[in-house]
Order: structure tokens, then C-alpha cells, then sequence
């Protein structure tokens, strides 16, 4: 791979090898970060990139379309058949833009969205006051409680104060299974839309290792398809009819939450389809069909409690105590480091992972109290529970050392010797 652009241009062929050793040495622990595999890879760079296709399947504006409107048709289906829901929109070209059509789609300016609060792992696209949307919608706020557990309690009553029109479920760092029954039933009471973004969780949700929004009665759900999912950085949007005029099939009423969510990607806020990651996304939605792919989530989630356990064993709290996906948040407050100094100490050993806000955390967000770590992608490199173990002797032993720059630099030649058994798919070196 990559013979031509060694022969056009040796400076981005040389800073492509490097990209590959570096992901290859070392050991990726970012929750939202993984590897996709080749035969995806090879679909992105496909021929479809160079084609404008703005439109749905069948109703395109330029003409010769009968390529992509397939490829998009099968993407469509495949995502339709693994997250059990009445219409996918496939076009989402990440998450961000994918939460920005789902709220230009539903709501009116001045409308209310419930949603959760600041420091308790939401996104910066559910309204952060530093973002345009934020102007645009008014967002209101419901928190956990210190067991880590939502406030249900705390939900119902902003709902019926504030009658949102979009009640928000979806977390960026939350590692515990969600109540989606109970965030339904208070939509329903106030006539809210509920819409969960479950943008780290997808894939979990597909093999029916966590819930899906859809069982519970949710009208909408967004996942990116490059987290856990493994696939290109892009998104799906997934929705329900409602049957609101009994007189017409739901796909005919244009007031529907499928074709308003259609006509805010194109031509409401113009996310132009990029042709070559939708036929991407079909070959992954093709891969998440498989028998491995399934022992892929179920060993996510494996090595994930591992990794708690581990971590609790050797006297680390962890946010909620437990968790029920494929993240840990590891608290340090009371200890002699923070999420931020972890993190370092991790970098220096070659283990990539992210400092996180805990819920109310009193430290400022670039020096927070918590450690945020994912075992997606080193799953993918088909790491099993023992090898997690090492894992968690490796950090321990980093954390415990943070300042001590030769047994860092001791552990960070163990780590180099543990990856060489894992390779990343598709990269030889
Ligand atoms: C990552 C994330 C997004 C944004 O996805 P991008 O593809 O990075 O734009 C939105 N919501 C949640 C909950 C996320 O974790």
C-alpha cells in the first residue's frame, strides 16, 4: 500500500510510516480511539470520492447516481437491520454535525433541551456555552448523584418545569448502563422527543451487550461509527416514525422525525454526502454482522471489567465503582497526582490515554481529577483478560513512579515488547 504516493511525495509517504510505527509500538488507551480495518481503509479511498451526491437514494440532484444510490441503499439497510430502527440517515460526517442536523431537524430556535450537566461527561455538542448552538437553543441540565447513578428524581422536575422539547441521553465518559425506560416515560409525560446519543456505546448496543434506546421507546439515537465501532470517523442517525395521521403512511407525512432529520442534513445545514466513507460504512456495517465482530464486543467488555477489578484491587477508585461498558474512569482525588499528571506519566511509558472531569469535579478541566481509559482498541489487537492484567501493572507502576524518569523510561521498554505480539491489522513493520 501506499506505492504511489512514495513515488509523488516522500515527505508524506515518510510521515505515514512514522504514523504507523507509532500506532503500532505503542499501546492506544483513548476510550474514543480505535483501528479500522484494512478492507474499510480500502473502501474510503474508493472511486465514489469523486462524486457529488447530494440527495437521498433515488432523489439526487445530478445525475448518474446509480452506484453511489446503492452503496448508500446498502449502508442504509445494514444499519436499519443491526440497530432495529425504522430509517437511518448515513451521511452524518461525524458526530458533531450529526447532534447540529438532529437539533436543526426537530426543534425551533428558543426551543428547550434537557440535558446532562457540565462536569458530568457530556459532549461539548450538547450545548457548551462556548458554541454557536448554544445561542441558538436553550439547554438546561440534569446531574447525578453521587453514586454516579442519574437523578431521575432531578429530571422530572426540570422536565416539568421547563417543558424541554428534546430530552438528551448521552454521555462521553459515563461507564455505567443507562435507565433509557425511565428518561422515556418523562419525555413522555411533558411531550419532549427522546433522542440519545450513544456515540460511544453503539456498537455494544448492536450485539445486544447493552440496551437499545429504541426497547425503551426512544425516538432517536446518533452513534460515530469511529469509536467503538472501529469504522471511519463518521456517524449514523437512526430514528422511529411516529404514526400521526392515521390516514397516511408515516414515510408520507413530512412532518415525520425520519424526514426532518433527512432535510436538516441536505439541504437544512448541507452536509454534503462524502460518497467513499459511505461505501466505508457499509463494508464495516457488513464486518459488524459477523460472528467476530460479536466476540469482539463480548472481549471488550471482558477486558474492560478486568480492568476494573484490577484497578480496585490495587486501591484505585474509580468513578461509580465499576462499569458496565468498555471505559473506567479512575478518580485521583486524595492521591498525590491528578487525571493530568496520569496521563503524562502513561505518555512517557507509551500508553495513550485521557484525562477526564468527574462528576462536580472541584479541579479546573485542563488539570481535572479523573483518568478516563478504554479498552476498544487494544481489543482489537485481540488483547484477552490476562494480557489486561499486565496492562494494569504497567499503569500502576507509572502512576506510582510519575516522577521518577528511569523506571519510566524501564517500563516504557516493557510496553514496546509487550505491543510487538499485538499488531495493529493491516500494518506491517
Ligand atoms: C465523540 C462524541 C461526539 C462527537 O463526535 P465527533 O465525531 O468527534 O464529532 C458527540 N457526542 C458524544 C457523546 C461523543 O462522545
Amino acid at each position: 500500500m501506499f506505492d504511489n504516493v512514495k513515488k509523488e511525495d516522500q515527505a508524506a509517504y515518510e510521515l505515514i510510516l512514522a504514523e504507523q510505527l507509532r500506532q503500532s509500538q505503542w499501546m492506544e488507551l483513548i476510550a474514543s480511539e480505535n483501528y479500522q480495518s484494512p478492507a474499510v481503509l480500502e473502501a474510503q479511498s474508493s472511486h465514489f470520492a469523486n462524486k457529488y451526491s447530494e440527495g437521498t437514494p433515488g432523489r439526487r440532484y445530478y445525475g448518474w447516481q446509480e452506484n453511489t444510490d446503492k452503496i448508500e441503499q446498502l449502508a442504509i439497510d445494514r444499519a436499519k437491520e443491526i440497530f432495529k430502527s425504522d430509517h437511518a440517515n448515513v451521511q452524518g460526517l461525524s458526530g458533531a454535525a450529526a447532534n447540529v442536523s438532529v437539533y436543526a431537524g426537530l426543534l425551533e430556535p428558543g426551543d428547550t433541551v434537557l440535558g446532562m450537566d457540565l462536569t458530568h461527561w457530556w459532549h461539548l455538542t450538547h450545548g457548551a456555552p462556548v458554541t454557536f448552538i448554544s445561542k441558538v437553543f436553550n439547554f438546561q441540565r440534569y446531574k447525578t448523584k453521587p453514586d454516579g447513578k442519574i437523578d431521575f428524581d432531578q429530571v422530572r422536575a426540570l422536565a416539568h418545569e421547563y417543558h424541554p422539547k428534546m430530552i438528551l441521553a448521552g454521555f462521553s465518559a459515563y461507564p455505567r448502563e443507562l435507565e433509557y425506560d425511565k428518561f422515556a416515560e418523562i419525555a413522555k409525560e411533558v411531550g419532549a422527543i427522546a433522542y440519545a446519543d450513544v456515540s460511544h456505546i453503539g456498537w455494544l448496543i448492536a450485539w445486544w451487550a447493552l440496551k437499545n434506546p429504541f426497547d425503551y421507546g426512544f425516538n432517536a439515537m446518533m452513534t460515530t461509527t469511529h469509536k467503538s465501532l472501529r469504522w471511519p470517523r463518521w456517524s449514523l442517525i437512526l430514528s422511529k416514525w411516529i404514526v400521526s395521521n392515521p390516514l397516511k403512511k408515516p414515510e408520507d407525512t413530512i412532518e415525520n422525525i425520519p424526514t426532518r432529520i433527512d432535510r436538516a442534513v441536505f439541504p437544512g445545514v448541507q452536509w454534503w454526502p462524502h460518497m467513499n466513507t459511505i461505501c466505508a460504512i457499509a463494508v464495516a456495517l457488513k464486518e459488524a454482522q459477523t460472528q467476530e465482530f460479536k466476540n469482539y464486543a463480548s472481549q471488550t467488555l471482558k477486558n474492560a471489567q478486568i480492568l476494573a477489578q484490577e484497578l480496585v484491587s490495587r486501591e484505585y477508585q474509580l468513578v461509580t465503582w465499576w462499569t458496565d461498558n468498555h471505559m473506567v474512569v479512575v478518580n485521583f482525588q486524595g492521591t498525590s497526582i491528578d487525571g493530568s499528571i496520569a496521563e503524562k506519566a502513561l505518555d512517557k511509558i507509551g500508553i495513550s490515554t485521557s484525562k477526564s472531569t468527574i462528576p462536580d469535579d472541584p479541579n479546573p478541566p485542563f488539570r481535572p481529577s479523573g483518568l478516563r481509559i478504554g479498552m476498544p482498541a487494544m481489543t482489537t489487537r485481540w488483547v484477552k483478560e490476562s494480557d489486561t492484567v499486565k496492562i494494569v501493572d504497567f499503569m500502576d507502576r507509572a502512576f506510582k513512579n510519575h516522577d521518577n524518569e528511569e523506571a519510566l523510561k524501564m517500563i516504557e521498554q516493557e510496553v514496546k515488547d509487550f505491543c510487538k505480539a499485538f499488531p495493529v491489522p493491516g500494518i506491517i513493520v
